[in-house]
């Protein structure tokens, strides 16, 4: 019996993870379950899996998490606070998949009491990389990737051999707009962007997952998960999305691995590492295989690629700001405030103005990233009184 906790069960990942725990229920016992305010799905899943304890983020749902939990044994708590203590709380393997920034806290805790660490959330890799993989290597943490492609990656990575690697070369399907010209991809609209041909999940990374600004924070997340620096990180457009990423080594060999595009096998692998495990998910058919393709990266209609390395360039703190820029732009075009494409120019403008800074501790980095939010945010301000006043 291994215990587990997940931290942010009602979201995309979090809904996966839910599902495969509930598959091996016989092999994990279920400390902790945290969501940010999704009530009555924290509700079905502590009962699905006999939960320990279970965290609301908003305070305000306390009242009804607490009665209909009455009697059921089942401990409740709500608010920030008692987030960290959940994520801070000893267990053999702890699911980190709170979004955004937000999710860095939470991640720290579960990373500075060891143990196995899935992390699905990859903002606080990109805006905060070298703090997480310091303290994981203090507390002696065991990082487990569970982006599709940093998965793949891990799964191949010869640790050993680490000198031999020459290249990681990460797919992505190119999104819903990859044989769109840049006239059209300046229109897209909501919708469109939505419309990811091959993953379903969340909206953020989906707008991402159009703009290609998530390959961008993947070029990041890798460098900083595997220590490879930037020229030896690649990225490939695989539209069928069935190979998650490839590891070149010196002698030739390219190391592979593929699967269906299903979230739930990169969460069954980290759960069941190292050994192996059922997904309840969807396995490749193998008649997929028969039309396997490859494409260059467009960096002119996809400026977003070229800011990954951009910022890795100048470092870490250049890499918080392509990302906070990024998400609070992604939020106004979702809120209908920008165009699809003010998205990537105002990461790019952001990262222009910066000048590369030392960020030491939690502190220093979450109040520039506060800070960097706020400038955006004043920037859309600007945009939408130029649009008026045009
Ligand atoms: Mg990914």
């Amino acid at each position: 019996m291994r215990s587990v906790s997940v931290l942010g069960i009602t979201g995309s990942i979090g809904q996966s993870t839910q599902e495969v725990l509930a598959r091996h229920s016989e092999n994990y016992e279920v400390n902790a379950l945290t969501a940010h305010q999704n009530v009555d799905l924290l509700i079905e899943y502590a009962h699905y899996l006999k939960a320990k304890k279970v965290v609301i983020g908003h305070e305000r749902h306390y009242e009804h998490l607490k009665e209909s939990l009455s009697g059921t044994g089942i401990e409740v708590a709500a608010g920030r606070e008692a987030i960290l203590e959940a994520a801070a709380e000893p267990v053999d393997w702890t699911m980190c998949a709170i979004t955004g920034m937000t999710g860095l806290e939470p991640l720290l805790k579960a990373i500075d009491r060891g143990g196995k660490i899935a992390i699905a959330n990859k903002e606080p890799l990109v805006a905060a990389g070298e703090l997480v993989m310091k303290r994981a290597q203090e507390s002696g943490a065991t990082l487990l990737p569970v982006d599709s492609e940093h998965n793949a990656i891990f799964q191949v990575f010869e640790a050993q051999n680490r000198e031999a690697i020459t290249k990681l070369i990460i797919t992505g399907s190119g999104g819903p707009f990859r044989t769109w010209s840049a006239e059209q991809i300046a229109k897209a609209s909501i919708e469109d962007a939505l419309n990811h041909p091959n993953w379903s999940m969340g909206q953020k990374i989906t707008i991402d997952s159009a703009t290609l600004m998530n390959k961008a924070l993947e070029v990041i997340e890798a460098h900083y998960l595997f220590d490879i620096p930037q020229e030896r990180i690649k990225v490939l457009i695989h539209p069928q999305s069935i190979i998650h990423s490839m590891v070149e080594y010196v002698d030739g060999s390219v190391l592979a691995q593929m699967g269906a595009p299903d979230m739930r096998t990169p969460i069954t692998q980290s759960l069941a590492w190292p050994e192996r495990m059922e997904t309840p998910g969807e396995t490749l058919d193998m008649k997929s295989l028969s039309d396997l393709t490859f494409e260059q990266v467009d960096y002119e209609r996809f400026p977003a690629m070229s800011l990954a390395y951009q910022a890795l360039e100048k470092g870490q703190s250049a890499c918080l700001v392509m990302n906070a820029a990024n998400e609070i732009a992604v939020q106004a075009f979702l809120n209908n405030k920008i165009s699809f494409t003010d998205i990537v120019s105002l990461a790019q403008d952001a990262l222009d103005n910066h000048t590369a800074m030392p960020l030491n501790s939690l502190e220093e980095i979450l109040e520039f990233d506060h800070d960097v939010r706020a400038k955006t945010e004043r920037a859309i301000l600007d945009i939408n009184k130029n649009q008026k006043a045009a």
